[in-house]
């Protein structure tokens, strides 16, 4: 039996097939279709041989995408034995708390989201909407990024506005990254041998987005990102926390609102301060005495150290932190930077171990044997948790 999961973005649609095996799930090709409505195009496909295949191509819309993704499933026999469409969601508001499947009642109800996740939910909706045309026959499944964050209790999700704000608007804490911050948490118990129930959890999922999460006795009690995805940790492009503040006096200087909420997203965070949104070049740069990209990356380690810190004291105690996703699982220099200064509160590091990590062959622990809490290294998998999601969904509805 054979999973697709699709992850519609704005300009791009990624994509993966998975088949079911006795031991798990095996990914049997990924690939991306990118530069939509743009003038110049790429449909990628890269089977599980690494053999990346590339036609650049004019790409008009979403439909146009989805239509390269069938063709390219299509000439490569990965359509083939096709069960199931898992759809990568990054809202899912108060109303998804699980993955779903996916009705035309759900779809109105994603689009009624859309206000709160404007750069992100119409795409996806797109997608969906074109997908479930495309592939009519297979159940659709969405898995959303805000779900495993719905346990955040009221003191976590709640700001400190007006009442009518949260119930009228729905400004809450919602958080993203859930699957990635929840596949990297259940890894972590079986890396530990301990039952996920019994763990207190930070997890710091490092890519271009990047979130924290403190996670207790398996659910979520607290994360960085906000009504948005753009809240918390310094990012490639996002600022993450400012004050807010800082949006009125750009307005009333000339900016315009759109024009604030496209440099807070696109061109702020590391590549603001520092000139690139790649951790390898700032890093490289850093060496050859650039001094913004050093100052990048050091208020980028600092803001992550600060809400480590918090979330030790707001779970009071600690078993694990996790580093994931590609800053998190490639960058040794990050991790230390993040915990070297944290041995006054017991996150003691290998050295020797932390830059050997590579966790592409499962959970690497970077903290001294022996030593709590411990430090890890594993890499997520964010498409075979949503492939893994869409089957328990429809064995659920068998
Ligand atoms: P996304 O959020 O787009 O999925 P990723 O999780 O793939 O992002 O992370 C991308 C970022 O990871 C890159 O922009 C880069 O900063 C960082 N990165 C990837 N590989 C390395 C590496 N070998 N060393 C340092 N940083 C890396």
């Amino acid at each position: 039996m054979r999973v697709l999961v699709l992850n519609t973005g704005s300009s791009s649609v990624k994509y993966e097939v998975f088949a079911t095996r006795d031991d798990g799930l095996a990914s049997l090709a990924s690939g991306l279709v990118e530069g939509i409505g743009e003038e110049a195009g790429a449909s990628h496909l890269t089977p599980a041989d690494a053999t990346r295949r590339t036609d650049t191509v004019r790409v008009d819309d979403h439909d146009a995408a989805l239509g390269l993704v069938v063709d390219a499933l299509a000439g490569s026999h990965l359509d083939e034995g096709l069960a199931a469409v898992g759809h990568r969601v990054v809202h899912g508001g108060e109303a998804f708390a699980e993955p779903t499947v996916l009705t035309d009642a759900v779809v109105e109800r994603l689009d009624d989201l859309s206000p709160l996740a404007p750069l992100h939910n119409p795409p996806a909706v797109a997608g969906i909407r074109v997908a479930r045309e495309r592939w009519a026959d297979l159940p659709h499944v969405a898995v959303f990024d805000t779900a495993f964050h719905q346990t955040l209790p009221p003191t976590a999700y709640r700001y400190a506005v007006p009442e009518d704000w949260y119930r009228d608007h729905g400004v809450r804490r919602f958080g993203f990254h859930g699957t990635s911050h929840r596949c990297v948490a259940g890894l972590a118990a079986t890396a530990l041998g301990r039952p996920l129930a019994d763990l207190k959890l930070i997890t710091l999922h490092l890519g271009n987005g990047a979130s924290a999460c403190a996670i207790d006795d398996g659910r979520s009690v607290d994360t960085s990102m906000g009504l948005s995805p753009l809240a918390g940790l310094v990012m490639g492009t996002r600022s993450g926390d400012l004050d807010p503040g800082v949006v009125f006096h750009l307005v009333r200087a000339g900016m315009s609102v759109d024009e604030v909420e496209r440099t807070l997203n696109r061109a702020s965070g590391l590549l603001g301060v520092g000139g690139s949104n790649d951790v390898r070049r700032l890093r490289e740069a850093a060496a050859a005495g650039d001094d913004a990209a050093r100052l990048a990356l050091d208020v980028m380690a600092r803001r992550v150290r600060a809400y480590v810190g918090a979330y030790l004291a707001e779970l009071g105690g600690l078993d694990a932190v996790v580093f994931t996703a590609g800053i998190g699982e490639h960058d040794p220099a990050t991790r230390a930077a993040v915990i070297e200064p944290l041995a006054h509160l017991g996150l003691v590091l290998d050295p020797a171990a932390n830059a050997a990590a590579d966790a592409a062959d499962g959970p690497v622990r970077i903290s001294p044997v022996g030593t709590a809490p411990a430090v890890l290294v594993i890499a997520t998998a964010e498409e075979a948790t949503i492939a893994a999601d869409t089957l328990a969904v429809m064995d659920g509805a068998r």
